[in-house]
């Protein structure tokens, strides 16, 4: 199985071409239920981990803190915009507790990311410790495969500068009066204050920079960040001070009503179509994982979005 995503509804390289210098691609991972292996990229499912070696358990100590939850592993072969690992590894595994009770304020996340070499891997772990109590059924993903596709992206609308910047947030709040104004003439939605009614059909959609022509909605590696409600935070090393790159994206939604422009073909039926992993962060967020850009084996950064 395949899945496309939608050409996107205007060429905003065209409408702004400083935006080329700003081109990233991302590969949105595409997970739906399936039953994977170790030997799989996927979410939920068991994690090539070695016999003998110890699974990981929670260094924060709280009330029935136990071993992490698998969440999800990316083999770089699948998955073209995954950030080199650090000495050769090409599988980064994802785990995270099953609790909200970390770090300064006691409700964090805990999560913990492993690059290992797959090709040294003989004997696979199993059956694989579990928790066996969860704060928060989100935690808990349903097994899925992935179905990688490779999309370009531009940055989160606040975090261009300049005059670029500028003009892309003037055409923005254009976009949406227009979108306002056309849905009052037509008589939809509320009484505007011209007096027109409610009633009647929805005007078509005008694409937004921020929800059609920027970030790509669900899992992805790579790509931008979105920062929908902290507003772009701080993404130097914590070991070095340079760069960091998004590594990954863990959202609890693959599209939302204002990002179905960019729902993949085939559409995928179902009242919880966008929701294929059961995952929800960061109150039904997403949570963005970022790597040093110079040395991979650098400290990791967190933002719940
Ligand atoms: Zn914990
Ligand atoms: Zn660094």
């Amino acid at each position: 199985m395949t899945f496309t995503t939608p050409p996107r509804p205007l060429d905003v390289e065209a409408l702004f071409p400083g935006l080329a210098a700003h081109r990233a691609t991302a590969t949105r991972l595409h997970p739906r239920a399936g039953s994977p292996t170790a030997r799989d990229s996927h979410v939920g499912g068991p994690l090539l981990w070695p016999a003998g070696e110890p699974w990981p358990v929670c260094d924060e100590p709280h009330r029935h803190s136990g071993p992490l939850l698998a969440v999800a592993q990316l083999y770089a072969r699948d998955v073209p915009d995954l950030a080199a690992g650090p000495d050769g590894c090409d599988l980064l595994q994802v785990l995270w507790c099953p609790f909200d009770l970390h770090g300064p304020t006691g409700h964090g996340m805990h999560v913990r990311l492993r690059w290992r070499r797959s090709a040294e891997v003989r004997e696979v772990l199993a059956p694989q410790p579990a928790p066996a109590r969860f704060g928060f059924d989100g935690y808990l993903p349903n097994p899925c495969v992935l179905h990688p596709e490779r999309v370009t992206e531009y940055p989160y609308i606040e975090t261009l500068t300049g005059e670029l910047g500028e003009r892309v947030e003037e055409w923005e709040d254009a976009q949406e009066e227009a979108a306002y104004e056309a849905e009052c003439e037509q008589g939809f939605e509320v009484e505007c204050e011209d007096g027109h009614g409610a009633g009647g059909e929805p005007p078509p959609a005008r694409p937004s920079y921020q929800c059609d022509l920027s970030v790509a909605p669900g899992w992805k590696a790579g790509g931008h960040a979105a920062w929908n409600v902290t507003g772009p935070g701080s993404t130097d090393c914590p070991g070095c001070s340079r760069g960091m790159r998004l590594l990954l994206t863990v959202d609890s939604y693959e599209w939302r009503s204002d990002t179905e422009s960019w729902r993949p073909l085939p559409t995928s039926a179902g009242a919880d179509a966008n929701r294929p992993t059961s995952v929800a962060v960061a109150n039904f967020g997403k949570l963005n994982i970022f790597a040093c850009a110079h040395d991979p084996a650098h400290p990791h950064r967190f933002s719940l979005q």
